[in-house]
């Protein structure tokens, strides 16, 4: 419990003065609450002793009292304003530094991370369990650590009262914080348990509103669900579970604290009637003996809540320590864009991933074009992802500009980079801001040229909001020929030395695909460009045509000199040139 109370105090960084000193205001509130209560046994004792003709009453203590009273009451409203001021808002603070950790760390983990750690995993922590923490943080600090000391406090005081009175809160402590220990045990382990199903109802609620297009498309939309429902069940026995371990729990602790205010009680009768103590501080003991443990009540309730929050920042821990891919790279502004690979070796998959690249190498020089052609799986994609260090190679080297891509950061490696994808990636934003994206600081008429230039600008000016539609509401009004060409207009905007065209017209219609080679030539002029193609026309011009195989590369050189040779490469146009034809013919 000590560890996970000191783990709050660290994590909340540079506020630790303010939570430290909020605690402080929340040990003298708790007196302030106290003080009342002996003084109205005060009272009482006086008022019982003048009825009795013992001592006479003197009226003017009474208002001295009441001045009193009305002091520790205004002392409290101080005491639990500078509390909360100085205290509720932390976790408010450090939440977001953390959540933009979080983020921060994304953009710097290899891409292979997320296959490992799953996207709702990553969801719930910097969400759900980051705002438990964000929430219940400082209360719980706060919590333990003032209940604790004024539990001592109090029985140090008792003690000093009536021994007798001292030993029984004491015994009631120790019982109490036993049951407690037992307890924490219970919920070391129950806890995570219930923290991992909250991750994987993040993730099957992300994997269902992905697929759910495609489960109604066969009408499975009620199958879908099913994942879902079975998380909800396990992730409601583990709550229950977690419920029924505290239960015992606090029976014994009920119990130990009930019959400790007896003890105090019956201690204190026993001392009044053996005239150790007055009458007053007989009635101040038996008012306190049902009021002091609220605090440790309180301190209970945080134990299960710290155990909870321990394992939060367990999660938290080990996203933000993922591995970080450029650790040690250097921001080295290129001064050249040629691309080399030399012995390349690769697999996914940290340890036991088959091998998907094996003995790599080529050399695409400043301003060529390389087109990687090969059956689906043969590794093209790997190979310019590579390039473009979204994986680390196993063995071998990535050059660009002469560099070796581990030397580099992700930035300055990047900030060379234009990429389009077959599946385009648009935000939920407007056109000119998803087109911005290639370049923030652009102007919009800078926009709207590159928009020109990547044929974009031709249909957004017939919707009726312009550059401002948001993409989100028009997505499905956009053809993919239309997004594409938009993803295109980004990567123009950009205008990086290098372009790198992974099946960017794969999926586009005829019609489109002039339009989108049209767009394409202009974002590839007079760039380095590597293109994983298909379509003859697009491979035909390249400066070297690579053939890969099996992650290996089987051929290379011009269209020319590789259709001169016997081989994969001219079985591949073959067949390409008698697929288009027919489709040529066929439309
Ligand atoms: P291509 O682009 O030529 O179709 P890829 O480079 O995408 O081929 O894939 C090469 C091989 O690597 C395939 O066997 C594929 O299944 C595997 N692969 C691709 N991406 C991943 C990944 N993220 N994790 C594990 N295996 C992958
Ligand atoms: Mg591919």
């Amino acid at each position: 419990m000590i560890k996970a109370l000191m783990r709050i105090v660290r994590w909340t960084g540079p506020y630790k003065k303010r939570l430290i000193l909020g605690c402080v205001c929340s040990f003298f509130m708790t007196w302030a609450t106290a003080a009342p209560v002996m003084l109205a046994a005060w009272l009482l004792a006086c008022v019982a002793e003048d009825a009795r003709g013992i001592q006479e009453l003197d009226p003017s203590w009474v208002w001295w009292s009441l001045l009193a009273l009305i002091a520790c009451i205004g002392l409290r409203f101080i005491l639990t304003y500078g509390k909360n001021r100085l205290q509720e808002s932390i976790g408010y603070e450090v939440a977001p530094e953390d959540r933009i950790k979080i983020g921060n760390v994304l953009k710097r983990v290899p891409l292979g991370y997320f296959d490992e750690v799953k996207t709702g995993d990553i969801l719930a922590t910097a969400t759900t369990e980051l705002g438990i923490l964000e929430l219940q943080g400082m209360k719980m600090v706060d919590a333990v650590i003032n209940g604790y000391v004024n539990l001592a406090a109090v029985v140090a005081f008792l003690f000093i009262l009536e021994p007798m009175a001292g030993f029984a809160a004491l015994a009631g402590t120790v019982v109490s914080c036993l049951a407690l220990t037992a307890v924490n045990r219970v919920s070391k382990r129950l806890t995570p348990r219930a923290h991992a199903e909250t991750e994987q109802l993040a993730g099957d609620i992300v994997e269902y509103v992905r697929g759910l297009g495609t489960a109604k498309s066969y009408g499975h939309g009620g199958a879908a669900m099913r994942p879902i429902l079975a998380t909800i069940r396990r992730l409601k026995e583990a709550r229950i579970a977690i419920e029924f371990g505290f239960t015992p729990r606090n029976l014994v602790h009920l119990v130990a604290f009930k019959l400790a205010s007896v003890g105090v009680v019956a201690s204190a009768v026993w001392g009044y009637a053996n005239g150790g103590i007055e009458l007053w501080m007989l009635l101040a003991l038996c008012a306190f003996s049902f009021t002091v443990f609220s605090g440790v009540e309180r301190v209970n309730d945080s134990a299960h809540m710290l155990g909870d929050l321990d394992d939060i920042m367990n999660r938290i821990d080990a996203i933000e320590n993922a591995p970080y891919i450029d650790s040690d790279g250097r921001d080295v502004p290129l001064t050249e864009h040629g691309i080399e690979l030399r012995g390349v070796s690769f697999s996914y998959g940290r340890e036991s991933g088959a091998k998907v690249l094996s003995g790599v190498s080529c050399d695409i020089p400043e301003k060529t074009t390389c087109a990687i052609v090969g059956p689906s799986g043969s590794g093209k994609t790997t190979i310019a992802n590579l390039m473009m260090r979204f994986w680390d190679v196993d063995e071998g080297s990535v050059l660009v500009g002469g560099h070796d891509v581990r030397e580099l950061t992700c930035d300055s490696l990047l900030r060379n980079f234009s990429a389009v994808f077959q599946n385009v990636y648009l935000f939920n934003d407007t056109i000119e801001n998803n087109i911005r994206f290639g370049r923030p600081g652009a102007t919009h008429e800078e926009v709207v040229e590159a928009a020109r230039r990547a044929r974009v600008d031709e249909f957004v000016r017939e919707l009726p909001d312009g550059y401002e539609t948001l993409v989100g509401e028009a997505g499905s009004a956009l053809s993919g020929g239309q997004k594409q060409r938009i993803s295109i207009a980004r990567a123009l905007l950009k205008d990086a030395p290098i372009v790198i065209l992974d099946e960017a017209t794969a999926s586009i219609d005829p019609e489109n695909e002039s339009l989108i080679q049209g767009a394409l030539s202009e974002l590839t002029r007079g760039k380095t460009v590597v293109v994983i193609a298909h379509r003859l026309a697009t491979i035909e011009h390249a400066d070297q045509i690579l053939v890969v195989e099996g992650g290996r590369i089987v051929q290379r050189g011009t269209h020319e000199e590789l259709l001169g040779q016997e081989g994969t490469y001219r079985r591949f146009v073959e067949i390409r040139s008698r697929a288009e034809g027919w489709r040529i013919g066929g439309a």
